[in-house]
């Protein structure tokens, strides 16, 4: 019998996955299925960066690069970070890595042991958890609620600290939910750290660039107080259409960059280097595509909040960020999880159960807004007709 490290039977997953594997075999038989399960951009690369990658493969671009990334695209994600926010961070604090979700992992890997505690969003992205319990920590739920619209209370995250929490994982706009938690409520919680000088924090901003209604991102860089504390966890997947290309970055404390540097020579050396050349051409080029991409989901995000508050037993808040509305299906009468899967095998209609986010997840589904607004209108019809027929009694 082979000895595989006991952590590996706490190891979690991303059900989004398999939701998009089992919409995958119901077209391979023939069926209609869209796809509100998958949370990705339904836009191409834009051109002009798909074109700098093909250029530095011919200009030569075939080697290795520095583990943190080539100089110059460092330096230009502090420039795009100063011109988004109006913080200084310099290069050298920055680390390119192959997604933004190793930036997490590396994040939870270096303060997750057994006998420490890490706080995370609940309903929240899956990983947090999964590498949470991976690595023996105790993984401490952060509730988010629809009745404080899927923001999260500074009061609430504070009272969860204790002697034992190491790292405190925050995400604004937040996926499932697509809430967004106000610049006071923010204040709130960076004064309330003053407390917990030894408290690290993972702000994961990912979506920092999908904000609706005029809102701006408030980012957690712009606290100089928690500077010296904060991994932030950001990239180019949503906001540029690049979640195939695997690149994203983070922003370290100077005490805690040499450990991700070293994680990365441990793993898996740098980026390829024609992609950090696309990331590169994505800061430096025009956003008009962001700012086009980002309207388009904001229509759509109108549509299928209204088409979902339209429907019976389902009552849907207006997400402020990212490109995920999360409705309350609780007076359908169904759990959440086997309406989704009944939605996906009997109406053709992709989406995830909020219980795969998280146990305060149950009485919500998350529907992703980035398709169609024609395949969302269609979609929106086929969980009427579905609903209409198979409401349960309460
Ligand atoms: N963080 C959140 C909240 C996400 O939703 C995702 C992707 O869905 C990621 C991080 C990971 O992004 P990437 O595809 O760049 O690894």
């Amino acid at each position: 019998m082979l000895h595989v490290n006991s952590a590996f039977s706490r190891i979690g997953e991303e059900n989004a996955f398999a939701v998009l594997a089992r919409a995958g075999e119901l077209q391979r038989q023939g069926r209609d299925i869209i796809n509100l399960g998958i949370g990705q951009p339904d836009f191409s690369t834009p051109p002009h960066i798909v074109e700098a990658a093909v250029k530095a493969l011919r200009d030569g671009q075939h080697g290795y690069t520095p583990a943190t990334g080539v100089p110059v695209l460092r330096e230009a994600v502090a420039a795009d970070l100063k011109r988004r926010f109006n913080v200084e961070v310099s290069p050298d604090l920055v680390l390119i890595v192959p997604g933004g979700k190793v930036t997490m992992y590396m994040a939870i890997v270096m303060f997750g042991e057994p006998g420490a505690d890490i706080l995370y969003p609940d309903p929240g992205f899956p990983i947090y958890r999964s590498m949470i319990e991976y690595t023996g920590a105790t993984p401490i739920p952060i509730p988010v609620r629809e009745e404080n619209s899927f923001a999260f209370s500074a009061e609430e995250v504070l009272s969860l600290i204790t002697p034992k929490t190491r790292l405190i994982i925050l995400n604004s706009p937040a996926n499932p939910t697509g809430g967004v938690t106000p610049k006071a409520e923010i204040d709130r919680f960076v004064a309330g750290l003053d407390r917990w000088p030894d408290v690290a924090i993972l702000s994961d901003e990912i979506y920092g660039q999908m904000t609706y209604d005029g809102l701006a991102h408030q980012t957690l860089l712009a606290y100089p107080e928690i500077r010296e504390r904060l991994i932030l966890l950001d990239g180019w997947s949503k906001t540029y259409a690049m979640t195939g290309w695997r690149l994203g970055f983070s922003v370290w404390p100077k005490p805690l960059y040499d450990n991700a540097r070293k994680l990365a020579v441990n793993s898996y050396s740098c980026v390829n280097a024609p992609t950090q050349f696309a990331g590169l051409a994505a800061l430096t080029g025009p956003q008009d595509a962001v700012r086009d991409m980002v309207a388009e989901f904001d229509r759509r995000r109108t549509v299928v909040v209204d088409g979902l508050n339209k429907l019976p037993g389902v009552r849907a808040a207006t997400p402020k960020g990212a490109f995920y509305a999360f409705p309350n299906v609780a007076a359908t009468g169904w759990k959440a999880k086997s309406l989704a899967s009944a939605l996906l095998e009997d109406a053709g209609v992709a989406t995830i159960g909020g219980p795969d986010f998280g146990v305060y997840g149950e009485g919500f589904i998350r529907l992703s807004y980035a398709n169609s607004t024609e395949n969302i209108g269609r979609a929106l019809e086929r969980i009427g007709d579905f609903l209409s027929r198979r409401n349960l009694p309460r």
